[in-house]
């Protein structure tokens, strides 16, 4: 499966930004500049559903993984805390955890 790159997300995220006007203005910024910093994606999360924030690297996500309470925007977030085998037998169990969701 294709993942989106950074620039699609900070796209859609900016768009987003722009139709809601009740976002404070200390959150409408250049979007790039914040990539590593948590706090102002948790901040702009409260005002913004359409997005989770990868629990592992901490960058917005608009695709990813949902394991165990966990988002993981990538494989490699995901297979930071599993290993193949692991996310092969959740999938088995079919308890509706584990999925690939496109929230946009
Ligand atoms: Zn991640």
């Amino acid at each position: 499966m294709k993942e989106l790159t950074n620039k699609d997300i900070y796209d859609f995220l900016q768009k987003e930004i722009a139709e809601h006007p009740e976002i404070p203005n200390q959150l409408r910024c250049t979007l790039t500049e914040k990539e590593n910093d948590q706090k102002f994606w948790e901040e702009l999360n409260e005002y913004l559903d359409c997005f989770r924030i990868c629990d592992t690297c901490h960058k917005p996500m608009i695709e990813g993984y949902y394991m165990d309470g966990t988002h993981y925007c990538s494989e490699a977030c995901l297979y930071k805390d599993y290993t193949e085998q692991e996310v092969k037998e959740f999938c088995t169990v079919d308890n509706g955890e584990y999925y690939y969701s496109n929230l946009v």
